[in-house]
């Protein structure tokens, strides 16, 4: 498969170079890249933290055929780890918040289109309709701590995985007593606290302008989750056509028109990473109203017409100023 990976993030995290009471460690994880920064007396826990990363990897990667989540997919039904199952409930109530445009049984469709494999096709329209057929989170049913998955259905858990995977990270420097910090895997982060007396400082890349900034966020004292899911980073090239890694599930076909979403709330990652998703898919319109009904703040860009266009909530520019 031809992923292209675009340099330029969205988000810009300032260095820590001012800041040398702060230590910022690199890991990989979940096929890109993880980042820990805590204060330089709390350098281990950063190790700590990238452990509850990998445990999350190791059971929702549908990569890996071992995971626990790869073994409900080939079983349909299974009892699963506490932490999958509280990723399966975050992804189902997002599904049902976005009605149906964040769906972790996407994985049909994906499979359809190849985008699990090195060779993404557009796929005829009978494939497409009998993919279709199998995505649906409403059949999807949690009995205890099992799942069971509608006949012939898998979970894709590759919208909200990572914001779980910050989510426990975080919980894990605060259980050991570390409450300034920012995690990031892949461009998503949580920031909690200060650096130090400073607030943190994160910029949002201009979309029109990639070597300028088009405002910066000053983040204090609060735990901060900013996810965004766009294009930019990942895309799929078929016949010389650029698609997005993320499918439409109700039309069956990659979503069109976003080039990016960024979300910040304060309801965890997984949630928030999940909704970004979902706000991907429905587009500026209806993102934006459903981001305003649930108090959390997003940008789009977007194509209008010939020109890229950006739409925020109101929220959205205060934070950034
Ligand atoms: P990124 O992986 O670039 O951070 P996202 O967080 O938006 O982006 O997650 C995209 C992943 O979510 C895809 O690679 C796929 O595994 C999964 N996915 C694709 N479309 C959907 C969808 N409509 N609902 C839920 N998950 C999806
Ligand atoms: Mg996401």
């Amino acid at each position: 498969m031809r992923i292209s990976w675009w340099t330029g993030v969205l988000i810009l995290l300032f260095s820590c170079s001012g800041s040398p009471e702060f230590v910022s460690v690199d890991y990989a994880v979940m096929g890109t890249s993880a980042r820990v920064i805590v204060p330089r007396e709390k350098r281990p826990l950063a190790d700590s933290a990238y452990r509850e990363m990998l445990r999350v990897d190791s059971l929702m990667s549908i990569w890996k055929p071992e995971s626990e989540l790869s073994r409900l997919n080939a079983r349909g039904s299974m009892r699963v780890d506490s932490l999958t199952l509280a990723c399966i409930r975050i992804a189902i109530l997002v599904s049902s918040i976005t009605d149906g445009a964040f769906d972790p049984t996407v994985g049909p469709l994906i499979h359809a289109w190849g985008f699990d494999s090195d060779s993404p096709h557009m796929p005829d329209p009978e494939s497409i309709e009998r993919a279709k057929g199998l995505v649906g989170w409403e059949r999807i049913r949690i009995i205890g701590d099992s799942v069971v998955l509608g006949k012939g259905q898998s979970l894709d858990l590759g919208g909200v995985a990572k914001g779980l995977a910050l989510d426990i990270a975080s919980a894990k420097l605060q259980r050991m007593g570390c409450s300034d910090f920012l995690v990031e895997i892949g461009g998503d982060m949580v920031c909690c606290g200060q650096k130090g007396v400073e607030p943190w400082l994160i910029g949002i890349r201009d979309p029109a302008d990639p070597g300028g900034i088009m405002g910066t966020m000053r983040i204090r004292e609060r735990s901060l989750a900013i996810c965004t899911s766009g294009d930019y980073e990942r895309f799929v090239e078929i016949g010389g056509m650029r698609y997005s890694h993320i499918m439409d599930p109700r039309r069956g076909e990659p979503a069109e028109g976003v080039l990016s979403v960024t979300v910040l709330s304060e309801r965890g990652a997984a949630f928030t990473d999940a909704i970004t998703t979902g706000l991907f898919v429905l587009g500026p319109q209806k993102g934006l109203e459903l981001a305003d009904s649930l108090g959390i703040e997003a940008m789009f860009v977007y194509r209008d017409g010939d020109t890229i266009a950006t739409a925020t909530t109101k929220g959205f520019q205060e934070v950034i100023k």
